[in-house]
């Protein structure tokens, strides 16, 4: 069996992204690489979208930036401008041709379906297939989207629509969110916060009908693409005694409070190139632990309080929009952070902290 420097377990966003970052900056040059990626093919299969709050690899990848955007609950709809720091959606379809025409010009670099067929024992492995045991009780957001096709100009592709809380709640938390690609084209998902214990909330396609139909006054389009999954809003279970790197979302990489990941793991990746001569004596890469006792809070807000989670979301945009969306990006210093804090509502947080 083949032995190899560097082995990244899981050809992902974050395994991919790694991999590229590292081949970038000639870290291949004269060192081995697997990725072990179980798919037969690569294709469109989610989009990734954040607020640019710092450059990276993809830019020629983005389907399409927004500098204004809106969040509404039934009694209010706040308008955002985010020109600073545009809202970016990326086409993973165009992330993995990008990535994998890159990697397939170095020898150095094979790709294989089963870590099996490689020889590990004296490999750095980054490790980006999650694990999450243990998850009863905790929290996940789960959606589903479709992006449709109207047959006349329907949509203000100008803005778009972050949460739209004015929907049937069924004591949790659930908003839509409208990416207007152009004034024809838009993806619209239904999202959810729950305990993922509840089948009840999955008849998503009834959801986004209703919502299409009802709300938008959609009543003829296509779909072109349907994308679901479910976004644990928690953090996965150390491994005892495993020396593997964990990367993505198995490796820390989603902020609790939002899903947002993307950029975290774009982060996390410089980081690894960075320190790849001495990898296994860097500190992992976290995001900083003041997010993470932020958000785990707010989680718990949010369990007993979920009918208000549209004005504390709300509330968080009732500071500047560069600082909410720095804080919500992981980027906030400590007066943004305070700023933030100081427009929650005390009292709800107070209690679930005590
Ligand atoms: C539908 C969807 C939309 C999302 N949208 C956003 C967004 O808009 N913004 C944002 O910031 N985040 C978003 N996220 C969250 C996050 O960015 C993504 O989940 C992202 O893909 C995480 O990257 P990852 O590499 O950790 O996991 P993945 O991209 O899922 O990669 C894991 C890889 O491991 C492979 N694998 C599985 N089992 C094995 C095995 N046994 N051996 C080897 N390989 C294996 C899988 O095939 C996969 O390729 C979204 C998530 C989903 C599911």
């Amino acid at each position: 069996m083949k032995e190899f420097d560097y082995i990244i377990i899981g050809g992902g966003c974050a395994g991919l992204s790694l991999a590229y970052e590292l081949e970038i900056h000639d870290k291949l040059k004269n060192k081995t690489l697997a990725i072990i990626e179980p798919r037969g093919e690569y294709k469109r299969d989610k989009t990734w979208s954040f607020w640019k709050v710092f450059s990276h690899n993809f830019d020629d990848c983005v389907k399409k930036n927004w500098i204004n955007f809106t969040i509404n609950t039934p009694n209010e709809t706040k308008y955002v401008d985010c020109q600073s720091t545009p809202y970016q959606t990326i086409d993973s379809g165009r992330f993995y041709e990008k990535i994998l025409s890159k990697l397939k010009l170095n020898k150095n670099i094979q790709f294989f379906k089963n870590i099996d067929e490689v020889d590990k024992s004296d490999s750095i492995i980054f490790n980006s297939v999650p694990n999450f045991r243990n998850n009863q009780g905790k929290l996940w957001q789960h959606f589903y989207g479709v992006e449709i096709e109207t047959d006349k100009d329907f949509f203000d592709d100008e803005i778009f629509n972050l949460m739209d809380f004015a929907c049937d709640q069924r004591n949790r938390v659930h908003f839509f969110y409208t990416l207007p690609f152009t004034k024809r084209n838009a993806l619209v998902e239904t999202t959810w916060i729950s305990e993922l214990n509840n089948e009840n909330l999955e008849d998503y396609e009834d959801q986004i009908d209703n919502y299409l139909g009802n709300d938008l006054n959609i009543r003829n389009c296509k779909i072109n693409f349907k994308e679901n999954g479910a976004i644990p809003l928690f953090r996965q279970e150390p491994i005892n005694n495993s020396k593997e790197i964990f990367i993505g979302s198995a490796g820390g990489m989603t902020r609790l409070s939002t899903g947002y990941t993307f950029l975290n793991i774009q982060d996390q990746s410089r980081y690894i190139r960075e320190n790849i001569e001495n990898i296994r004596k860097a500190k992992p890469y976290k995001i900083h632990k003041k997010y993470d006792f932020l958000d785990k809070i707010l989680l718990r807000v949010l369990k007993n309080n979920s009918s208000d989670m549209g004005n504390i979301f709300l509330k968080v945009f009732n500071t500047k929009p560069k600082t909410a969306i720095n804080f919500l990006s992981n980027k906030s210093d400590l007066s943004e952070d305070i700023k933030v804090i100081l427009k929650m509502p005390k009292w709800k947080f107070v209690k679930e902290i005590i």
